[in-house]
């Protein structure tokens, strides 16, 4: 299968879009048109184990890969995680499941992808004959950039360097960055905020004076951030399987509809839900949830996306975003896939910090979508209330989607339009991810230090606490430089 740039003609194939991740006109790449599964199709995938659905998803996408292998390179990513199910489907109470996304190596659900994304890649490279050493540059929230470099550590011809804005991951999130291990690793704060941090690090994929004089040096820019196709696609498959489980644990039929709702931040996850629909998932609709960066609630309210706001640092910091990169693949869809008018939002959108729908393409969105916001207090009130009424303990991000979920069902009851369509929670984070804050919405309890709320979170919920968590205690720190978002290109040259 091709691929297409959202802003213009470009057409590459899935290994290229992959390896090159950004389109040469500042696009991102989108499948030529969407790959069906059939309804035989989804009976089959029932018998299948999670890597196999995920190969059998990706492979509608990945043609060009070798379908066997890829399943192998599934199998082995998977193979890391925690316990038999990478994606195990968890029943709070009837009508509401929880997506549990986080038993990877580093606890949060870009492990789905970013464990998978190195086989893409090298493999990628080799199809499309390509050379030179890869460099892989990522600009994190805070999740992004640990599962990047563990994905990529010591991975042969690649090298990493992770951007997290030095004010905007949490304790544990940093620690476990800056404790790296591997040879071809570096990791870099930012002073500023995420969008500072992404914006500093697209000017430099977008620079073709740099890429050239990379390209004399031997090495080629790529990236592992939920722009690049390589991300979004093993995404995909855990909205398939989560459907599936639901069907053989009976709780529906096949045929059924579900509704989604995930914690939303640069609009990847929620987007590889978007797409699983248009490949013929039986989904109703996708719920948007956010926390106080609400820039994604007033857009699907309004039509108008306008990012030039306050920006709130909160509990869930994945979040904290005010421009969410992937909603770019939404537009062209929803635009009759014109890279025309695309173009020309993304180009307000990085002068004027705005652009807008018109009524047409907002009827089309909200056919699909329904989008809510929720502030601290509520997000830990919903987690408290969770945990001592299902005994179930979640994280400051699924939090948010919950009490999103929670007002979403009320919304339905008010204008008496229950429809008895399941909800699917995405959870995207293991509650140990975030201690202190999960601590303290589940006691009222503050401590100061990241292991000491580990700790009495396990005493209190008597969940296991992740291994790659406990053994980050007595890791040394590695990374140390700060520097301004003009300074990146330099840190590139240095490392390189
Ligand atoms: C990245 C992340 C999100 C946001 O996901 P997007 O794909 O960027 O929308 C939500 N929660 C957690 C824990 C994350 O790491």
């Amino acid at each position: 299968m091709n691929f297409v740039s959202t802003r213009g003609a470009e057409k590459v194939s899935g290994a290229r879009a992959i390896v090159q991740g950004l389109a040469k006109d500042g696009g991102l790449f989108v499948p030529e048109k969407f790959p069906a599964v059939s309804r035989e199709e989804l009976e089959e995938m029932l018998a299948m184990d999670y890597p196999e659905r995920a190969s059998f998803v990706l492979h509608k996408y990945l043609d060009e890969y070798d379908g066997d292998e890829l399943t192998a390179a599934l199998k082995k990513a998977y193979a890391q995680f925690e316990g038999d199910d990478p994606a195990p489907l968890v029943k709070v109470e009837n009508g509401m499941y929880v997506l549990e996304l986080f038993h990877g190596p580093t606890c949060a659900f870009k492990d789905m992808a970013l464990t998978v994304l190195p086989y893409l890649l090298r493999k990628g490279c080799d199809l499309c004959g390509i050379k030179e050493e890869i460099l892989i540059l990522v600009a994190t929230s805070g999740d992004t950039g640990k599962a990047a470099l563990e994905g990529f550590k010591d991975a042969s011809g690649i090298k990493i360097i992770t951007f997290y804005p030095d004010e905007g991951v949490s304790k544990m999130q940093k620690l476990q960055m800056c404790t790296q291990e591997g040879e071809n690793v570096n990791v870099i704060a930012v002073k500023g905020n995420f969008d500072d941090c992404q914006t500093a690090v697209k000017r430099i994929f977008a620079s073709e004076e740099y890429a050239k004089e990379l390209k004399e040096k031997g090495v080629l820019l790529s990236s592992a951030n939920s722009i690049n196709f390589g991300r979004l696609a093993p995404q995909i498959a855990y909205y398939f399987s989560a459907y599936l489980d639901l069907v053989s644990s009976e709780q529906i039929q096949m045929g059924d509809k579900v509704n989604f709702t995930v914690p939303t931040g640069n609009f990847g996850n929620i987007l590889a839900a978007y797409y699983a629909k248009q490949m013929g998932l039986p989904v109703g609709t996708l719920v948007c949830a956010s926390n106080k960066n609400n820039v994604l609630t007033d857009f699907f309210e309004k039509g108008v996306y306008d990012s030039k706001r306050p920006f709130f640092k909160t509990m869930s910091p994945s979040m904290d975003i005010l421009v969410s990169s992937n909603l770019e693949r939404l537009l062209f869809e929803i635009s009759g896939r014109n890279a025309k008018v695309t173009a020309e939002r993304m180009k307000a959108l990085s002068e004027k910090g705005r652009y807008e729908m018109n009524a047409e393409e907002m009827k089309l969105i909200r056919a699909s979508f329904f989008a809510g916001y929720t502030g601290e207090d509520d997000t830990v009130d919903c987690m408290y209330e969770f945990f001592t009424e299902y005994g179930y303990p979640m994280d400051t991000h699924t939090g948010v989607a919950m009490n999103v979920a929670q007002k979403f069902e009320k919304l339905k009851e008010d204008d008496h339009k229950e429809d008895g369509v399941p909800m699917v929670v995405v959870s995207t984070a293991s509650p140990y991810k975030f201690p202190q804050d999960v601590l303290y919405a589940l006691t009222g309890n503050d401590v100061k230090d990241s292991f000491k709320g580990i700790k009495r979170i396990n005493l209190l919920t008597a969940m296991k606490v992740p291994e790659s968590l406990k053994a980050l205690r007595y890791k040394p720190m590695r990374f140390k430089t700060t520097v301004s978002p003009d300074k990146l290109y330099a840190e590139v040259l240095k490392f390189i």
